[in-house]
């Protein structure tokens, strides 16, 4: 059985570009997942931590034959093989982020891992990506993703030529 998640990718340190690129082409060629969609990547400034470079972010759409856990770790794998360090700073600067944002209709409340992502209804940089792949997406207990992108404020998150 396969079910669609939604990805959120982020990262302000390095050539963000290209390692966002590498990162989704590692993980449409990791074992039970494939890439079925990606959105325009975008420029957007810092979230939580102010004092750090503007980020990039992109939202792709996946098919996987793994259990929500088991993408997650395919998630923090890949994380950690393009330098992701985690060094107890919150939001802080970094080369990768890639968060689980919905994993088809599942309501998932553990220890590792919350989804859908708790923040997405704050973010525009979460919320305009998303809208580029999937923005009917019923998203359980936030709502429409097109919906929550127009109750944010996302004039200063610019799409990428
Ligand atoms: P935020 O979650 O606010 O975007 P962050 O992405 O910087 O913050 P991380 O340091 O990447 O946070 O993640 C810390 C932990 O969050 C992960 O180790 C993971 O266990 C947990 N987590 C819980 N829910 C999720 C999710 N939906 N996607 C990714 N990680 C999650
Ligand atoms: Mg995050
Ligand atoms: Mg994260």
């Amino acid at each position: 059985m396969s079910v669609v998640a939604l990805i959120g990718l982020g990262g302000n340190l390095g050539d963000v570009r290209s390692r966002l690129g590498a990162a989704i082409d590692a993980l449409d060629g990791t074992p039970g997942i494939r890439v079925v969609a990606r959105s325009r990547f975008y420029r957007t400034p810092p979230w939580g931590n102010l004092d750090q470079p503007d980020f990039i972010n992109a939202a792709i759409a996946v098919e996987t034959s793994l259990d929500a856990h088991g993408l997650l770790d395919a998630l923090l794998a890949t994380e950690r093989s393009f330098g992701r360090v985690r060094d107890g700073e919150r939001w802080g600067p970094r080369t990768l982020d890639l968060d689980l944002l919905a994993y088809g209709d599942t309501v998932i409340h553990d220890e590792r891992l919350v989804v859908p992502h708790p923040r997405i209804p704050e973010r525009a940089f979460v919320l305009l990506p998303l809208a580029d792949i999937a923005p009917g997406a019923m998203l359980a207990g936030q709502g429409k993703v097109a919906d929550l992108l127009a109750g944010v404020d996302s004039a200063e998150c610019i799409p990428l030529a």
